[in-house]
């Protein structure tokens, strides 16, 4: 039995997965009980009215290409949220496996792991070395029964990019033992690049991607997991069969193409730039005590009063995060970065 099968859930590596109606272009489809016509107003590419192909081969293809790895190492589903809750499911069972987390971080990974009654040990990042990982601590923590690491770089809500020798390093370490799992949501953002280039030394290392940020298409749901072909051969077992809707496909096949890339580095350089601007505007405004450096679109500000200034804000028409539930952020708010006129606001309102 290969190390992915004997980390995984029994029953999932033994699991029959359900067989969905057959993909064969060029047959009619008499198979699958859809009608045969479009309903009036359906203006999709393909028609709504069939089933979508399960991983569709063609969407599946460009995120290949985009995130440099082959086809069989790409798994696409409803945002990178949806691919935390399969990991989970397929390596933990409840009551007797548990998953690592570095708070403060992402809250899913938390709550997929409740879900589905799996432990959570939390290894704290460390806030003196503006939120570096406790590789001893992390590597201590890393007993018979974890089976995911979870990491995020750069990390929600704190900003900063992750060591990239200290990920290589635990991968390393946890080999056949625990996957390491890298949310690389905000990596478009960073100067430091994507660890998925790591993937083929690193058969324990799992990259989560999305286009929800850095591509604009949060409303389509769509993200990835980039892994070795056998993690992601067990999801497939488990995820729905036709978790990407068409709509879903054609959003991001068309967000995909040439052009639209070219757009979304020339975002990703605006938004950097205002990142730039507002993080010194803020730092000229008088009862904010922190700005934390940040490789993602948001900042994490600490604030003299942050209840104040969550009410500024709101009274100028602006929404912002508070995190301040979060173990070490008893100040903090995290800070999307908007528009040049959306900063101007928020400065304004904190004045
Ligand atoms: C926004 C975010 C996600 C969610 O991405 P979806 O693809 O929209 O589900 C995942 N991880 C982190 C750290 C995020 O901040």
């Amino acid at each position: 039995m290969s190390w992915v099968s004997a980390l995984a859930r029994p029953e999932i590596v033994q699991l029959k997965s359900y067989e969905h109606a057959t993909w064969e272009i060029g047959l009619d489809r008499l198979h699958a009980n859809e009608l045969p016509w479009r309903a009036t107003g359906d203006d999709s590419v393909e028609g709504l009215n069939r089933y979508p192909e399960p991983q569709p081969r063609n969407l599946i293809g460009a995120l290949a290409q985009l995130y440099g790895v082959p086809p069989a190492c790409v798994l696409a589903g409803r945002g990178s949220d949806e691919m935390i809750d399969l990991l989970i499911r397929v390596f933990c069972r409840s009551g007797h496996d548990d998953i690592v987390i570095c708070p403060p971080t992402f809250g899913m990974y938390g709550v997929s792991a409740r879900i589905q009654g799996a432990g959570i040990a939390s290894v704290p990042l460390l806030s003196a070395q503006g939120f570096a990982l406790n590789v001893p601590a992390l590597l201590d923590a890393c007993g018979p029964r974890v089976k995911l690491v979870f990491l995020c770089s750069p990390n929600n809500p704190t900003g900063n990019a992750l060591d990239e020798t200290s990920v290589v390093h635990i991968a390393s370490r946890l080999q056949e033992r625990a996957l390491l799992v890298l949310d690389e949501a905000y990596v478009e953002f960073s100067s430091q690049g994507s660890l998925v280039r790591h993937l083929p030394r690193l058969p324990n290392l799992a990259v989560l991607r999305t286009l929800s940020k850095a591509h604009g298409l949060a409303g389509a749901r769509c993200g990835a997991l980039l892994a070795n072909a056998e993690i992601i051969a067990l999801l497939r077992k488990v995820i729905p069969p036709y978790a990407v809707s068409q709509l879903t496909t054609e959003a991001a096949l068309r967000q995909l193409q040439p052009a639209q890339l070219a757009a979304m580095r020339a975002g990703v350089d605006m938004i950097s730039s205002e990142r730039s601007r507002m993080s010194a505007l803020l730092g000229k405004v008088e009862g904010v005590h922190r700005i934390w450096p940040s490789d993602a679109n948001f900042l994490l500000v600490e604030f003299q009063d942050a209840t104040r200034a969550l009410r500024r804000a709101r009274e100028a028409g602006l929404l912002i995060r508070d995190v301040r539930a979060q173990p070490g952020l008893d100040r903090a708010l995290r800070i999307s970065v908007g528009t040049p006129e959306q900063t101007s606001r928020l400065i304004e309102a904190l004045r």
